[in-house]
């Protein structure tokens, strides 16, 4: 599943092809993915200029006047630019036709991704509760300690909470964890605010990382295939239950923590 680097990457790598383009159409091959496409996509957005490719969370936006088109990937969606005359796949769903002959092709084979609309001045309810960007400085250790006063749930779960902070997927809750040298299964209330600080950084190290990482594939963007490259880290923990912590040498642990698969290592994590 595309995680927040991902989709920073892939942003990064539509702004230079999108960003004062004008949309000629839009193709719609399907009328809904996770949810129905609104019709404003096809009635607001041809003749409009693009003037801007945002993330927020997992969610690009791209903008214009007219308003903006809100796109989500879902679990196996990508965005693409390429010749708008290139024959269209079973998976290929829509088309933005572009005013350089090129098209912007969201695929999507399994169809959790989501195109929505957010009209000028308003903000979508999708977008209304989330938690600060966790690359701004909105998000920091002092952030985390006060909203988890109280908080039984595991430190774990609480920073994959999007409303706490956006962006952070099992994957890299996992490692900051291990980084920052917090046990996962703690209740979220009972870890001090030293310790948040450091996972706040650990948290902002690992994701910066992922995304500088992500950003070697993006001349790939509009290769054959069309995926955007994925980013792949060497991992401490994540996926590696049985095996030697890279730390310590002693065994890694594993346990569903909130219905999640989590890895951790007991002694280095307290
Ligand atoms: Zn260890």
């Amino acid at each position: 599943m595309p995680e927040l680097p991902e989709v920073e990457t892939t942003r990064r790598g539509l702004e230079p092809h999108l960003v004062g383009r004008r949309i000629e159409g839009v193709v719609l091959r399907r009328r809904a993915l996770r949810w129905p496409i609104p019709a404003e996509i096809a009635e607001a957005l041809p003749g409009q200029r693009i003037e801007a490719v945002r993330r927020r969370a997992k969610y690009l936006l791209i903008d214009t006047a007219a308003g903006s088109a809100i796109l989500h990937l879902g679990m196996s969606g990508a965005l693409r630019v390429l010749p708008a005359s290139a024959p269209a796949g079973p998976h290929d769903h829509v088309d933005l036709r572009l005013d350089d002959g090129r098209a912007l092709r969201f695929t999507d084979p399994r169809r959790f991704g989501s195109l929505l609309w957010q009209a000028p001045g308003e903000r979508h309810p999708l977008l209304a509760d989330l938690g600060p960007e966790p690359l701004s400085a909105a998000f920091a250790g002092d952030h985390l300690f006060a909203r988890s006063r109280g908080r039984r749930a595991p430190v774990k779960i609480f920073l994959m909470d999007q409303s706490i902070v956006v962006g952070v997927g099992n994957i890299y809750a996992a490692e900051a964890l291990f980084a920052a040298g917090v046990d996962p299964r703690l209740a979220a209330g009972r870890v001090s605010r030293v310790r948040y600080a450091r996972l706040a950084r650990a948290v902002r190290r690992i994701l910066a990382r992922a995304v500088a990482r992500g950003g070697t594939t993006l001349r790939d963007f509009l290769g054959p295939d069309g995926r955007p490259g994925r980013f792949e880290q060497e991992l401490a923990v994540y996926g590696r239950e049985g095996q030697r912590c890279k730390a310590c040498g002693g065994g890694l642990r594993g346990a569903r923590i909130g219905g999640r698969a989590s890895v951790w290592c007991p002694r280095c994590q307290r």
